[in-house]
């Protein structure tokens, strides 16, 4: 990485703390995606993104703000991401994927917290992540009760602007989340002091799904035999799609498909035909967790989709475009977040729907219902999940995680006896 020690330095970060996670970083991801073979020429673009991870994108986002713009941060795939650029701000994922920030979570939050949690609110308040620093003000939403609590402690720190993300799915639940939506229209018009208007939204509601199109194309690529990417190149994409520029991103992005169609064509793959195909549901896996995806590929088996926020969450159901009134693009952009099926919602049918569409459409052999320890929620879910998903015959197992390393031989165990039998 270039030297971006004034930069950080100039953010209040802890520099010697942040120097250890530098050490690291590229010696786990070198061992994870650069020893991969044959990985497509277009995952270039996106390994120097992770190369430059705490340098090029942060410098950006302060380039944006030594010009007047201000930086959103954002920590779930409800926030609508189409305002904030409308109002010529720009959103930035910031959930804590590593473990490295998690012991700064816990000095205020209690042990049996997800790590999700724990590791974001540590990112903050040790000092130790660029994003955390620059972002002027986090959305929050009320999906779950760790998150609706850590938003009031970071909320010391830092401004935090709460969601209320309703938790069904009736008529009137709809309306309430657009006018969540417009509530959130009006604080980000306060903070950047830029009134949205239809073009403008129009014209981000654009941007936004042309990301969002790009990343289907790509899992609709992890949907042929055999595989032309790992789901762990796939996952990482996913990742970066969060703090990227969405137009660069996107570009890039079509880029590597591109890429990955000729070898479709060529009948080309980085598994052999035969491997097993995975799917991975649950909670969302920030970067740098690539834990569970580097153990099932490391063992033989493909990962070809994920329904998670960092999966198929992220991008299906683009946004209806023709709204022709700000009201009537706020309303489809309501029905839009609110078709993604998260477990926080109750009945929560829809993401049961989903998991056994994207098994038919992907091919699943076998499942992995994967929880971060402490998510109450997901992992409640999980008996409703297996139990559908057992009654239509596709084989799942259940794994309950953190971002730590201590599971790591355990989870291969794991994960090597569910395959021995998918191959039965
Ligand atoms: S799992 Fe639920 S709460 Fe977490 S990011 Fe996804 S939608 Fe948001
Ligand atoms: S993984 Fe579960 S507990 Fe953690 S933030 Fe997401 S919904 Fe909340």
């Amino acid at each position: 990485m270039a030297d971006y020690r004034q930069m950080w330095s100039d953010l209040g970060m802890d520099l010697e703390k942040h120097d250890i996670l530098c050490e690291v970083l590229p010696d786990a991801f070198g061992g994870v995606y650069l020893s991969q073979e044959n990985r497509p020429e277009g995952m270039d673009y996106f390994n120097f993104v992770v190369a430059e991870i705490h340098g090029v994108r942060p410098a950006e986002l302060i380039e944006h703000q030594q010009k007047g713009g201000k930086v959103f941060g954002t920590f779930c795939v409800y926030v609508p991401d189409e305002i904030i650029f409308a109002a010529g701000g720009i959103a930035t994922g910031l959930c804590g994927g590593s473990q490295f920030w998690v012991p700064g979570g816990e000095k205020v939050l209690p042990a049996n917290t997800c790590p999700l949690i724990k590791a974001s609110v540590g990112a903050r308040l040790d000092g130790t992540c660029p994003f955390f620093q620059i972002a002027d003000m986090y959305i929050g939403e009320t999906t779950c009760d760790g998150k609706k609590k850590a938003w009031e402690i970071l909320n010391q720190d830092v401004p935090v602007y709460v969601m209320d993300l309703p938790q069904m799915k009736r008529e009137k639940d709809l309306q309430a989340w657009e006018e969540e939506i417009k509530s959130l229209m009006q604080k980000v018009e306060e903070v950047t002091g830029n009134k949205i208007t239809i073009e403008v939204l129009a014209e981000n509601i654009k941007l936004i799904n042309k990301k969002r199109n790009a990343l289907a194309r790509l899992y609709a690529l992890r949907k042929t035999s055999p595989v032309p990417i790992s789901g762990k190149d796939a996952l990482l994409i996913t990742q970066i799609a969060f703090y990227d520029d969405p137009g660069r991103f996107t570009d890039q992005l079509n880029l590597l498909c591109d890429e990955l169609d000729k070898r479709v064509s060529n009948g080309e793959g980085v598994f052999p035909a035969d491997a097993p195909r995975i799917m991975i549901t649950g909670t969302p896996m920030a970067i740098p967790n690539w834990k569970l995806h580097h153990v099932v590929e490391t063992l033989g088996a493909a990962v070809v989709v994920e329904e998670l926020c960092t999966g198929v969450r992220y991008f299906e159901n683009p946004v209806d475009q023709s709204g022709s009134s700000l009201d009537e693009q706020v309303q489809y952009l309501a029905e839009r977040y609110m078709k993604t099926n998260c477990a926080c919602f109750t009945p929560n049918p829809g993401r049961i729907e989903d998991i056994m569409r994207l098994a038919e459409e992907y091919r699943i052999d076998g499942i992995i219902d994967c929880n971060l320890q402490f998510c109450g929620l997901y992992s409640t879910e999980s008996y409703l999940v297996q139990q559908a998903v057992k009654k239509a015959g596709i084989p799942v197992m259940h794994i309950e995680t953190d971002y730590s390393e201590q599971d790591f031989e355990q989870m291969r165990t794991r994960v090597e006896a569910f395959l021995e039998m998918l191959e039965k």
